[in-house]
């Protein structure tokens, strides 16, 4: 039902480009980096043992399936690694468990941002399905205010990866110095690996956020290009 209007090429294209290239970027680093094995010939698993037994911090490991799923559970406090960064010692699974302690540290710190995005997630979950439903149903029925609540919901999803690219760059930074504190970075080689790795996770948020706005302003435009055609 929505054809392509100029906002389309202007905004959502580009945008879904760059998700493209940075979704690219961070399987190649990941593919690349694990294959280095790193200095203190560590796991993933035990990095973090490592660390949060030095650090004191109390928190849950788990496994969990996929590819790049790793990720902190701040509701349970339960950090969950994947096969690949768990049992292999590489540069990747230092990266990978560093970022994702950074995250445990942030919800052990009470990290304000942390909380906020948090607290955003159950809106912005609604938010995804029912924005497209009601733009579409009130594009549909021509109820153009059903429409623009649809738009809002858009822009929440905007707002939630506002929030949401900066929690991610201080999880790498803390993530970063935890490694450093805990004697596990070997080696300038080893260094430029677990940021690069960083670094390209970093892009995948930030062209979210390109997104994630680019799509806020595709559907406003088709909207508000809509109604001038219309009135
Ligand atoms: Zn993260």
């Amino acid at each position: 039902m929505i054809g392509l209007n100029s906002g389309y090429f202007i905004y959502a294209l580009p945008a879904l480009i760059l998700g493209l290239i940075a979704q690219a970027w961070v399987q190649r680093a990941y593919a690349k980096w694990l294959r280095v094995r790193n200095g203190a010939n560590i796991t993933g698993l035990d990095a973090a043992r490592h660390i949060t037994g030095r650090n004191g911090m109390q928190l849950q490991i788990e496994g969990t399936r996929g590819t790049l799923s790793d990720h902190y559970d701040p509701r349970s406090n339960t950090l969950r690694l994947s096969q690949g960064v768990a049992q292999q010692p590489s540069v990747a699974s230092l990266a990978i468990v560093a970022h994702e302690l950074g995250h445990a540290q942030q919800d052990a710190q009470q990290f304000a941002l942390l909380r906020l995005r948090s607290g955003l997630v159950p809106m912005v979950n609604i938010a995804s399905w029912l924005g497209p439903l009601l733009f579409m149903l009130g594009l549909f029925l021509r109820v153009y205010d059903l429409a623009w609540v649809g738009v809002a919901c858009f822009a929440a999803a905007a707002v939630f990866s506002l929030v949401t690219l900066p929690v991610e760059l201080d999880a790498s930074r803390r993530g970063l110095a935890l490694l450093k504190q805990n004697g596990l970075l070997y080696g300038e080689e080893e260094r430029k690996g677990v940021r690069e790795v960083l670094t390209a996770a970093a892009l995948t948020y930030v062209a979210g956020l390109v997104q994630s706005f680019a799509n806020l302003m595709y559907y406003g435009s088709f909207l508000g290009g809509g109604r001038r055609r219309s009135g």
